[in-house]
């Protein structure tokens, strides 16, 4: 997949469908079938690479990669042998803790760590990613701001944009109120439709933005790269694991 500023970025899959359920997700309505191992991440890479240079990997496909942090780790750590730097690996997590402190104690290498957050209160995460109600988003912000007090790195909060889910703007407000500006820095992902949710307006997104811009919240929206493949953020299913 490329970004219209010319970076060339895989979205890889950790997992082969997800047992975590979010209700706005593709993936998590397949069934689950396993763990990924390192080598078929990187084979996803390599696939990529043997038509296109590439230069950025987000871990973003199907599955939590915290739920396989071992084969995630070995394949991150070998991705600068594909050109693709530390710096330029993300791994996204909804807050699995075992794997999501692990992380935080261990790597030292500066791959980016992103946040699923996708709702500001407890109540309606819950309803939207049922992971919440056994680690709840204070605890996976806590961990954040642990990563943040002993890495030094800003950590990226990913927020899908469901229409008259999570868009409004008093929800704008309860966000910015969680977050640390010099802690977090925000994603706002237009929703690829898939049946379930309806994505919000190109307004409603502005307004938003706005909120967060006001607050100071460093907040981008992001570029609708995969739609077309039906691979954008977290709304990976079958039809592209590839
Ligand atoms: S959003 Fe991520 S964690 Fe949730 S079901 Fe989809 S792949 Fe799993």
């Amino acid at each position: 997949m490329r970004y219209r500023d010319g970076r060339r970025s895989l979205c890889l899959s950790s997992q082969s469908g997800c047992p975590l359920t979010c209700s706005f997700c593709a993936t998590g309505q397949m069934r689950f079938a396993r763990n990924l191992t390192s080598s078929e991440i990187l084979d996803q890479a390599l696939h990529f690479r043997r038509t296109e240079p590439v230069d950025h990997a987000v871990f973003m496909g199907m599955g939590e990669p915290m739920l396989n942090h071992d084969a995630v780790l070995d394949a991150a750590r070998q991705l600068p042998g594909l050109g693709i730097t530390h710096r330029r690996t993300t791994i996204s997590t909804v807050g699995w803790l075992p794997g999501l402190r692990r992380f935080v104690d261990d790597v030292e290498e500066p791959i980016r760590l992103a946040l699923s957050l996708h709702a500001p209160t407890e109540e309606l995460r819950s309803e939207l990613m049922p992971v919440n109600e056994r680690y709840p988003l204070s605890d996976a912000l806590d961990e954040c701001r642990r990563y943040f007090d002993l890495r030094r790195r800003k950590v990226f909060v990913e927020y899908v944009m469901l229409r008259g889910v999570n868009d409004r703007v008093e929800q704008a407000r309860a966000l910015a109120d969680l977050l640390d500006p010099k802690v977090f820095k925000v994603n706002l992902i237009p929703y690829n439709p898939t049946g379930m949710y309806a994505g919000s307006t190109r307004k409603a997104i502005a307004a938003f933005k706005e909120v967060l811009d006001d607050a100071r919240i460093p907040a981008t929206v992001r570029l609708t790269r995969g739609r077309d493949i039906d691979a954008a953020c977290g709304q990976l299913a079958a039809v592209a694991a590839g």
